[in-house]
């Protein structure tokens, strides 16, 4: 088993070193990835960023079977080109594509929300969303798609399918489509009600064509890693979906039996 999305100190937000997150997902009996966040043209200077040619020097000898180098792209239309240019340009096991930012706001920050209502504000999210799935072909798991309900400031901040059935289809539909996964990312899973809210999405993806998750805690550190993996499993299992993992680039299955 992997747990494929986590950060550490090369991500703006981590202090986590390698050594941590190896000796934690060894407790565990993880396999793990490392997805550093990239996120270009972030509003402020120089943060979400980094250099990635370090990334692999520092990396690349503690690279094995179960330690796999992946990077995290916060994904906006117009830094496409450039983000492409990264990835093609390294040797990457694993590519999140993520929408961190709606509108030129990261959407963590409270202004976001502010005089807005949930319908304004998540149809925003899932325009940009859709929008760039459209555009990034190359990515292989889109990311926490409820990263919004970690941030919203709302009374009910979880994603339902028939509130935005209309963005989500096709959404879910395009990657389908495209024979990409899905990402469960546990970080709200330990909360009932946000995974029931997110059954129906995983199950929708199924039904129109989807066959792939990837499973990840979002560590930033050791402490997290493998987080809320048993909700995470009884998700995929619960929607028909197979959980897999990226190795250079291609899609892996997790052995049988786990
Ligand atoms: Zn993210
Ligand atoms: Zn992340």
């Amino acid at each position: 088993m992997y747990d494929t999305h986590m950060h550490t100190r090369f991500s703006t937000d981590s202090t986590m070193s390698m050594e941590d997150a190896v000796r934690r997902a060894g407790e565990l009996g993880l396999g793990i990835i490392i997805t550093e966040h990239m996120d270009l043209n972030y509003p402020e200077p120089q943060a979400f960023i980094f250099n990635v040619d370090e990334y692999f020097d520092a990396y690349q000898p503690c690279r094995n079977d179960n330690v796999l180098l992946g990077i995290e792209i916060g994904m906006r239309g117009e830094t496409e080109p450039d983000n492409r240019r990264i990835v093609e340009g390294h040797s990457f096991d694993y590519v999140i594509g993520s929408i961190h930012i709606v509108d030129g706001v990261d959407i963590y920050q409270e202004s976001f929300y502010q005089g807005r209502t949930k319908q304004d504000v998540y149809s925003r999210y899932f325009s940009a969303m859709l929008d760039c799935v459209t555009k990034y072909d190359w990515i292989d798991s889109l990311g926490h798609i409820d990263y919004i309900a970690r941030y919203a400031r709302f009374q009910d901040v979880d994603i339902y399918l028939d509130e935005f059935r209309e963005p989500l289809e096709k959404i879910l539909g395009l990657l389908a489509s495209r024979n990409k996964a899905m990402e469960i990312n546990t970080r709200r899973l330990g909360d009932k009600k946000a995974l029931e809210a997110l059954i129906p999405i995983y199950r929708r993806f199924k039904e129109l064509g989807g066959q792939f998750v990837t499973i990840g805690s979002d560590a930033h550190n050791p402490k997290d890693i493998g987080k809320n993996f048993e909700q995470a499993m009884s998700l995929a299992q619960i929607c028909n979906l197979k959980p897999v993992f990226f190795r250079e680039r291609r899609m892996e299955y997790w052995k049988e039996g786990v």
